[in-house]
């Protein structure tokens, strides 16, 4: 046994997982960060940060390292294809209410970098990567992670608490027998980054722009160097046809012919799932993060929720480290397992409805809604404070 049980021991170094080790060595406590892989992931994920997000990042000094290296989008976007802008939600609104008023758009992997950096700069902090963790268990006063390493030997850390931030196939989650439960979206998203300049083409083009249509709805996403297209794509088609860069031209074509062919710099396709797990915690161990939660990206909340439960479930944890009951824990459970599924869940779920709605009156319904918002200011300032996750945070104090 790798023994230094007076630690946290956290599973995963995604975006969670690394904000989880961040703030508990914040707090003086020790953590064990245990990664399967040997860098951390470099590819593009999610790319939307949201205020209150930027608002914890701020308490680790990361928040302002992040703005340098993103863009700030003051407005975002309901369209229609045809018709064009319906409706532009103004963040600005959210002036006073946050210091980031803004939406940041910046590549996952930038934060992770940073926290990285927090992390190895700090003695409490200490990443253990090329380890994947088999299972885990727990005894009435400690927990214990068994790990493969990269050269096929096993042996086991011990802990006093486990946190399994290790992403939707988590290990943890089976381990302490929590179904994941919700379903597969029939749809898989493809995400295309070019470096055609969509805000040239496209007239008024908000940096972030949901885009509605009967036959093909689309999202476009600019982030400092490139755009990315989220385009819905046939389930039934292989990868191999969904990503032939024959017929990759011909979708981005179809969203704005070119007379260049498009400059493709990055292409990933996924399915998607609307899945929350039926339980966060067992004893000592928690889950946070897409462990406990995945949701279709339309909204950007799934990496931005997970950094929540990740605050949430520290500043618990750390009461507890320091002679709280375990018991208290229960209530990050109900706080976020709420969020996931009344917010998270529901709203990227009625993003999608908006979005692919077919029968022309539910869209002029939805269209004449959305209007009806951003015309009238309290509802704007309200709309937007759900959207960019505020109202959430605010309702979950509520919870008991
Ligand atoms: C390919 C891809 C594309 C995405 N694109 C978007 C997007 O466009 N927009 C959007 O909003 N969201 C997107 N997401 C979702 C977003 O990236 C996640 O919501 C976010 O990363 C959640 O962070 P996390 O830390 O909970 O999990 P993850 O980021 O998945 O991190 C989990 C970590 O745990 C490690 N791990 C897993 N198993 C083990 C183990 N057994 N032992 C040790 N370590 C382990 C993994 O290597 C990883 O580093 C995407 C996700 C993926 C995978």
């Amino acid at each position: 046994m790798s023994n230094d049980s007076e630690a946290v021991l956290v599973v995963g170094a995604g975006p969670v997982g690394l904000v989880a080790t961040a703030s508990l060595i914040l707090q003086g406590i020790p953590v064990k960060l245990i990664e399967a892989t040997a860098d951390l992931a470099q590819d593009l994920r999610a790319s939307t940060f949201h205020p209150p997000t930027l608002d914890f990042l701020d308490k680790l000094g990361i928040a302002k390292k992040l703005v340098d290296q993103g863009l700030v989008c003051k407005n975002w976007q309901f369209r229609d294809r045809k018709k064009g802008v319906i409706a532009t939600f103004d963040v600005g609104l959210l002036e006073g209410e946050t210091g980031f008023p803004f939406r940041l758009q910046c590549e996952q992997w930038k934060l992770t970098n940073a926290l990285r950096e927090f992390i190895d700069n700090h003695p409490d902090g200490e990443l253990i990567t090329k380890t994947k963790a088999e299972t885990v268990g727990q005894t009435e006063d400690s927990v214990w992670v068994s790990v493969i390493n990269e050269d096929g030997s096993r042996e086991k850390f011990e802990g006093r608490f486990l946190i399994g931030s290790d992403g939707a196939r988590s290990v943890v989650r089976k381990a302490i027998g929590s179904e994941f439960e919700g379903l597969t979206i029939p749809e898989i998203f493809l995400v295309l980054s070019t470096n055609f300049r969509y805000e040239n083409a496209i007239p008024d083009l908000a940096n972030i722009a949901y885009i509605s249509d009967p036959t093909e709805w689309l999202v476009l996403l600019r982030t400092l160097s490139l755009w990315r297209v989220l385009l819905p794509t046939n389930p039934e088609h292989s990868e191999d046809f969904i990503m032939d860069p024959k017929n990759v031209e011909k979708r981005l074509q179809a969203v704005v012919p070119s007379s260049e062919p498009y400059d493709v710099v990055h292409k990933t396709a996924y399915k998607v799932h609307e899945r929350v797990a039926n339980k966060y915690i067992k004893g000592r161990i928690f889950l946070a993060g897409d462990a406990a939660h995945i949701n279709n990206p339309l909204g950007g909340m799934g990496m931005n929720g997970g950094i929540h439960d990740a605050v949430n479930l520290v500043e618990k944890l750390a009461k507890v480290w320091h002679g709280a009951p375990l018991e208290s824990m229960g209530r990050y459970e109900r706080q976020r397992r709420k969020v996931a599924i009344e917010t998270v869940q529901a709203q990227a779920l009625r993003n999608r409805a908006i979005l692919n709605a077919t029968d022309a009156d539910q869209r002029s319904t939805y269209h004449a809604e959305l209007q009806g918002i951003v015309a009238d200011k309290q509802k704007h300032k309200e709309y937007v404070m759900r959207s960019a996750m505020i109202t959430s945070l605010r309702e979950l104090e509520e919870v008991d």
